[in-house]
């Protein structure tokens, strides 16, 4: 930065959000105004807080579509925020302006998930390490020429190579030139996003190594971004994990592979693949469905769609495997996602008078077991087999209003907050639920029932 540092800045994190957001808009044409559309908000990055320590490596890892790359883009200014703030070494990044705005763009640099894309084809690799030396107007051309060969070697490469073009290298080697192109301005941060997931497995580690040696020889701190728990447990110093724009866990790697709270970070690491029989052959619980659009989150807690540990209404006995079995109905009738037209019977709706009981019920059997693999007991089979009669005449809303008075949980409604504590995690299992809601809480350690 051009101007002082002041000691609290270097004692501080060299990089902290707050509460960071990033929206795209559709339907924001002046068209569409024409044509009377309302702007819709794609929540890419919806409230995110964390701080990268000085010459640490924060990983930042959740399914594709959560937000990682939109996040580590808007907190290097190459997209603006919609809100929020980002401070780097104390500034906040979002009032740079000129020369401070330069200085923070050589100081903060990415490195790309692609390393064929982020190439021009056009360069050689020498011009392509040193561009933004040329854009930075560092030094003279004999220096700038000496820094493109002492980068190429330091990164693993031959200098005698920097007339050669991007295509005469393999994908490992690529990316090695995309480090040394992020290196040239001598940086402190690096946002490295997905550095090694279009490389061999037999290069990742490699390129990951390489990493780890220029974080120690360059001092370097990074925001590691990954969708690959493997990646992260190599290099990283803390991970936060995120979902659909918000990050619902944050903690030191070991604490978050050898204790994962949230029933997200746990289905991530159940998701890995096991090495030998006995870890392939014991339970695992994976997530089930995909990731929901960001153009419509769910309400409250946003993994509630997808949670095997959704909490039911404190008065409520069921089991846990049943009571996710009725959330995954009650969504579908929500988004009115079921076929009523395949049904047998599905023609009841008729003027000439009530439908004969033994119809409806045929018709709730049948739409039952297209709709429900669990088995439910007594008293939920038959909550479900009364919503689900409503649809014989094609009465959504009483068929989800049954549903949603009985089974309604508090991870709907609310929506939890991360909390700062040493391993945070934003979950109802981990808070106190309000008495007032008259939930149950399952506190601590998050047990499924
Ligand atoms: S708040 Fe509820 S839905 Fe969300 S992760 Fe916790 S238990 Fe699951």
């Amino acid at each position: 930065m051009s101007t002082d540092e002041s000691p609290t800045d270097a004692a501080g994190p060299l990089v902290r959000v707050e509460d960071l957001q990033k929206y795209f808009w559709e339907n924001d044409s002046v068209f569409d105004r024409l044509l009377g559309d309302e702007p819709v908000a794609v929540r890419a990055v919806d409230g995110v807080s964390f701080d990268v320590d000085r010459g640490e490596t924060l990983g930042l890892v959740g399914e594709s579509g959560c937000g990682k790359s939109t996040t580590g883009e808007t907190l290097l200014r190459l997209q603006e925020p919609t809100d929020g703030r980002v401070e780097f070494a104390g500034r906040d990044v979002y009032d740079l302006e000129s020369d401070d705005l330069d200085e923070f763009r050589r100081e903060a640099q990415v490195v790309f998930q692609d390393p064929f894309s982020s190439l021009d084809p056009r360069m050689t690799i020498g011009d392509i390490v040193r561009q933004p030396l040329d854009v930075h107007d560092v030094g003279t051309g004999a220096d700038r020429r000496e820094r493109v060969r002492d980068l190429l070697e330091r990164v693993g490469l031959s200098a005698d190579q920097l007339d050669r073009y991007p295509h005469e290298f393999s994908g490992g080697q690529r990316q090695r030139i995309g480090i040394a192109r992020a290196l040239a301005l001598e940086p402190e941060f690096l946002v490295l996003d997905e550095p090694t997931s279009a490389l061999d497995v037999s290069v990742q580690a490699q390129v990951l190594n390489l990493l780890e040696d220029l974080q120690t020889e360059f001092d370097l701190t990074y925001l590691l971004i990954s969708h690959d728990l493997s990646v992260i447990r190599h290099i990283c110093d803390r991970v936060a994990v995120m979902y659909l724009g918000e990050i619902v866990e944050i903690g030191p790697v070991e604490s978050i592979f050898e204790d994962p709270k949230h029933p997200y970070t746990q289905a991530l690491l159940e998701s890995v693949p096991r090495a030998t029989t006995d870890e392939r052959e014991r339970d695992r619980e994976t997530i089930s469905g995909d990731v929901p659009s960001p153009r419509d989150p769910p309400s409250g807690c946003r993994f509630r769609t997808r949670c095997p540990k959704v909490i039911p209404p404190g008065d409520l006995e069921i089991d846990q495997e049943e009571y996710r079995a009725i959330m995954d109905l009650r969504e579908r009738l929500e988004r009115h996602d079921v076929s009523l037209a395949s049904v047998d019977g599905a023609d009841l709706e008729s003027d000439e008078g009530p439908v004969p009981p033994e119809e409806v019920s045929a018709f709730v059997a049948e739409l039952k077991s297209r709709l429900l693999e669990t088995e439910l007991s007594d008293r939920h089979d038959e909550n479900v087999e009364a919503a689900l009669s409503n649809l014989a005449s094609s009465d959504w809303e009483a068929a989800t209003e049954r549903l949603a008075s009985e089974y309604e949980s508090v991870c709907e409604r609310r929506n939890p907050k991360l909390g700062d504590a040493h391993h945070p995690v934003a979950c109802h299992l981990f808070t106190d639920v309000d008495a007032a809601d008259g939930e149950r809480r399952r506190g601590g350690g998050g047990e499924s029932n």
